[in-house]
């Protein structure tokens, strides 16, 4: 026979309803921490995508990075170079500014001397002489004073040509403009009148004192010994003719012609002597 369950005391029921309540209780917060579990598993997924992706900008930004930097120390190089050749070519700039003010005047002298000397000989050349022969004749006549010219011509110098060959016949040009220009004073002026006639200006100069230096210079040029490298070259003699302002004219026409008169009556004299304008009229 069946026996009749035994009525629950109340303590017990109070104690299965607060069991039921405590198990209620852990079956929430065990869905609680599922849904917690689920919702960080979704968000680890989300954070690690994020942070792949955030490495990878990293990487990119890296690799951009190290270009620009490489690019940056060829440009520095680059730089560096370019400074150097700027500083350079200051440096050369500077050179030139500093040579061309020091040696402005020695170019400039240079270049008029380019210009007023012939180049064989180193004598004034024709254009020069001509604007030196007026010039001081017009100082002669507003200081009262006197003035001489030489005329000189090389005897037989086509003879010389023939014989020993131009260059030769130029090697003897140059020795007696260097004799005529180391006997002379600084106030004369020595030319190259054309060809092998040569012309001295004596300021200040009277017709005697310059025969009496037509004569030295006549003697020191047949006396003075002529070589070529490794070659001796004959003698060679001069013939003068002279003239003197105001006596023999008073333009720097008629005393250079009146200065050839004379040279080619030495000429006709027999060569290597002085002849004045003076002892033309005799
Ligand atoms: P003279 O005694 O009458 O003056 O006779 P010469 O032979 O000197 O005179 P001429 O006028 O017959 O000849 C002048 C010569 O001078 C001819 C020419 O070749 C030479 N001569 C002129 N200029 C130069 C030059 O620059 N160099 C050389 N080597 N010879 C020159
Ligand atoms: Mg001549
Ligand atoms: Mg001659």
């Amino acid at each position: 026979m069946q026996q009749e369950p035994r009525p629950l005391s109340a303590e017990l029921l109070l104690e299965i309803e607060t069991l039921h309540q405590e198990l209620e209780l852990l079956k929430r917060e065990k869905l609680d921490l599922e849904i917690l579990l689920e919702t960080t598993t979704v968000h680890a997924d989300l954070v690690e995508a994020q942070l792949y992706e955030s490495n990878q900008q990293m990487q990119l930004e890296i690799r951009d990075r190290k270009v620009a930097e490489a690019k940056l120390k060829a440009s520095e190089v680059q730089l560096k170079v370019l400074l150097e050749t700027v500083n350079q070519a200051n440096n050369d700039l500077k050179i030139i500014l500093e040579t061309t003010t020091t040696h402005g005047d020695f170019i400039e002298e240079y270049t008029h001397n380019l210009s007023i000397r012939d180049p064989l000989t180193g004598l004034f050349n024709r254009r020069y002489q001509e604007k030196s022969l007026e010039r001081h004749l017009k100082y002669a006549q507003e200081h009262q004073q006197v003035l001489s010219i030489i005329m000189s011509d090389i005897d037989y110098f086509k003879n010389f040509n023939d014989k020993w060959g131009h260059q030769a016949g130029d090697v003897i040009l140059q020795e007696i403009s260097k004799f005529l220009m180391q006997n002379i004073r600084q106030s004369d002026v020595a030319c190259r009148y054309g060809g092998e006639e040569l012309m001295l200006i004596l300021p200040g100069t009277s017709l005697e004192e310059a025969k009496s230096l037509g004569e030295q210079l006549r003697l020191g040029i047949q006396n003075l010994s002529l070589e070529k490298p490794n070659q001796f070259l004959e003698k060679v003699t001069i013939s003068l003719g002279i003239a003197s302002f105001p006596e023999h004219g008073l333009s720097s026409l008629e005393i250079t012609q009146s200065a050839d008169a004379a040279l080619y009556r030495a000429k006709a004299k027999g060569r290597n002597c002085v002849i004045t304008a003076r002892e033309l009229l005799v």
